[in-house]
């Protein structure tokens, strides 16, 4: 994810570009660059670091038509090099991409093979190279053709020396043009039109764009010319960075499908051509991390002895660093979102030094942990600005089912099919968690049995014992209500005396689950107690419908696979408790989003 910003009009570009992608920052902010049409030539400035870093390199430029990137490293970490835009051999066109072009390793081998001089390690540069190879004269025909070659996603800008047009295309990445009189904006988002237009038209997937101050033609995949309306905006732009959802931590909750569709993308070649963890032959694994990346790490357990037959263990990096290491396993899985997490790097050096092969799981290209360890598996989920991990978590329970995957095919516990078809339902878990979302009013409904709590518990067995730690772990960060996970068959050794009418109990039941009918019993037993029973379940389950008080229903789903839609709705339930009660939901007290003290 990343933000891109283009402008061809009577103002000075490179203020314009600049201005626009401050409003773009929330989509990435590795680095940043401009490219524009100076005297007839392109000039392009490009640097690793936030916007400011940018400004303070840019000489002034009289340029009238130009293009900008805001970078969220996906492939090549942040550096000067990598940061877009990209210039052809020539020097003439210059590019930049929102997305993930699947084949670049493919493609980039052949170009260099026909005579391209790469200057970065990221996917993107190969479109520029294609471009400079298609181009006749005519740059829309050439971004036409070039798109024929790439697979992936992508919202990609070119412009070229000479000219005032700004050819765009777009796939399953935002891009949006902005009308004004004389001057035409293009950009990934509204936010960074508003400032001068509020007459906008949205680019589909699919189509391609030529932009010039006096006009704006859309193209379909055909090459067939679209009439479009322009639609009026009324957000302020404020409203717009949060693409007018009232919080990021929502906005990013409903972003969960796309960023599980990106980790995919850019994992299941890498997994099933087995370039992540080349070796598998481990006898044992252990997996290490703190806060909801450890719930991640629990379910990785159980996904890892399910599909690979491996015996895990867990542990906690504060606690990690510290033990005794008598008995080391030989693979060490490292999770962090950010990737600085200091007890989770101090665990990486130590399981190094105990010798053991160390994979790390993040979602920051470049972060400290990626140089720390042998092997790196992103998550791709973008830029998470909400404290709470909402879609990083998503995409870390992938990446677990990712290793685990991988690691039993390798060690022959999964056939060449039985591997292929658990990807595929992997694959399709982005549709269950978006079929979540679509139903996010019966959620709210539902968070209303929590309104008057002053304490909550999570029930929940096998692989959703931990998706019932981080429901609870997500109420209690950002609606302050004490929260408890617990494994369902632990109630009674304990807990099970707190219950009254006033704590409601949150459970989860995914009928075919082995522990189905177990779940029921320790949900009769809750309700026996006269606790309030929120039910998550298969929707048509009459049987756990019966016993509790309100329930949130879930598609049909493979057990194994049900964290995922599981832990959306209890993303959504926290944040609509927390809304009620007038929280800080982005920022909830006392947290901060990446834990770089020990
Ligand atoms: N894949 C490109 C890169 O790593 C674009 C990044 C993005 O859109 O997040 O530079």
């Amino acid at each position: 994810m990343c933000g891109i910003m283009g402008y061809s009009g009577h103002r000075r570009a490179s203020e314009v570009l600049v201005e626009g992608l401050k409003r773009l920052e929330y989509r990435g902010y590795d680095s940043a660059g401009v490219a524009m049409v100076e005297n007839g030539r392109l000039a392009m400035v490009k640097r690793q670091g936030e916007l400011d870093v940018l400004q303070g390199a840019l000489p002034r430029l009289e340029g009238r038509t130009g293009i900008g990137h805001t970078r969220w490293a996906t492939c090549g970490r942040p550096s000067d090099r990598n940061a877009h835009p990209f210039l052809s051999c020539d020097g003439k066109l210059a590019i930049v991409h929102n997305g993930i072009i699947e084949n670049h390793s493919t493609l980039r081998k052949r170009l260099e093979a026909e005579g391209h001089h790469f200057t970065s390690e990221t996917d993107t540069e190969v479109v520029v190279h294609l471009l400079e190879g298609h181009f006749r004269g005519d740059l829309r025909q050439a971004m036409a053709d070039t798109l024929k070659e790439i697979k992936g996603t992508y919202a990609i800008a070119a412009v070229l020396e000479g000219s005032e047009e700004i050819v765009a295309a777009r796939k399953e990445n935002p891009l949006v043009i902005g009308l004004g009189v004389q001057e035409n904006f293009l950009a990934s988002d509204v936010t960074a039109l508003l400032s001068y237009t509020n007459k906008v038209l949205y680019v589909m997937d699919g189509e391609t764009v030529s932009l010039t101050p006096n006009g704006v033609a859309i193209f379909d995949s055909e090459g067939a010319q679209v009439k479009r309306e322009p639609s009026l905006v009324s957000w302020s732009a404020e409203d717009a960075q949060k693409g007018g959802f009232e919080h990021f931590m929502l906005k990013e909750i409903f972003e969960g499908p796309n960023a599980i569709h990106n980790t995919l993308l850019g994992a299941l070649d890498l997994i099933e051509n087995g370039e992540v963890l080349p070796r598998t032959d481990f006898q044992s694994v252990k997996l290490v991390a703190c806060g909801s990346s450890y719930h991640a790490a629990m379910v990785g357990k159980y996904a890892m002895e399910e599909f690979a037959g491996v015996p895990t263990t867990l542990e906690l990096a504060s606690e990690y660093r510290y033990s005794p290491g008598a008995r080391e396993t030989p693979l060490v899985i490292l999770i962090t979102q950010s990737g600085e997490t200091a007890d989770t790097l101090a665990a990486a050096r130590e399981a190094r030094r105990r010798g053991c092969h160390t994979l790390a799981v993040t979602n920051v290209v470049g972060s400290t942990i990626t140089r720390e360890v042998d092997e790196v598996l992103y998550t791709r989920a973008g830029p998470e600005i909400g404290v709470a991990a909402t879609k990083t978590f998503l995409t870390q329970l992938v990446a677990m089912y990712l290793v685990a995957i991988r690691i039993g095919y390798g060690n022959g516990t999964l056939s060449h099919a039985s591997m292929r078809s658990a990807l595929s339902s992997l694959r399709q878990s982005s549709n269950m968690v978006q079929s979540v979302l679509n139903r996010t009013h019966s959620i709210e409904e539902a968070s209303r049995m929590l309104d008057r709590a002053g304490h909550c518990f999570f029930i929940g067995r096998n692989i959703n014992y931990p998706t019932m730690l981080e429901g609870a772990l997500k109420l209690k960060e950002i609606s302050y209500i004490h929260a408890e996970g617990f494994a369902a068959g632990e109630l009674k050794h304990g807990p099970l005396a707190l219950l009254d009418a006033t704590t409601p109990v949150i459970a989860v039941a995914i009928k075919g689950d082995h522990t189905y009918e177990k779940m029921l019993a320790n949900i009769s037993e809750v309700a026996a107690r006269d606790s309030p029973v929120l039910g998550i379940g298969v929707e048509g389950d009459t049987d756990l419908g019966r016993l509790c008080e309100r329930m949130i229903a879930i598609q049909p789903v493979e057990p194994v696979f049900s964290p995922l839609p599981v832990t959306v709705a209890l993303q959504a339930l926290a944040y609509y408790v927390a809304r009620r009660r007038g929280c800080s939901i982005d920022k909830p007290k006392n947290l901060a989003k990446s834990v770089t003290v020990e």
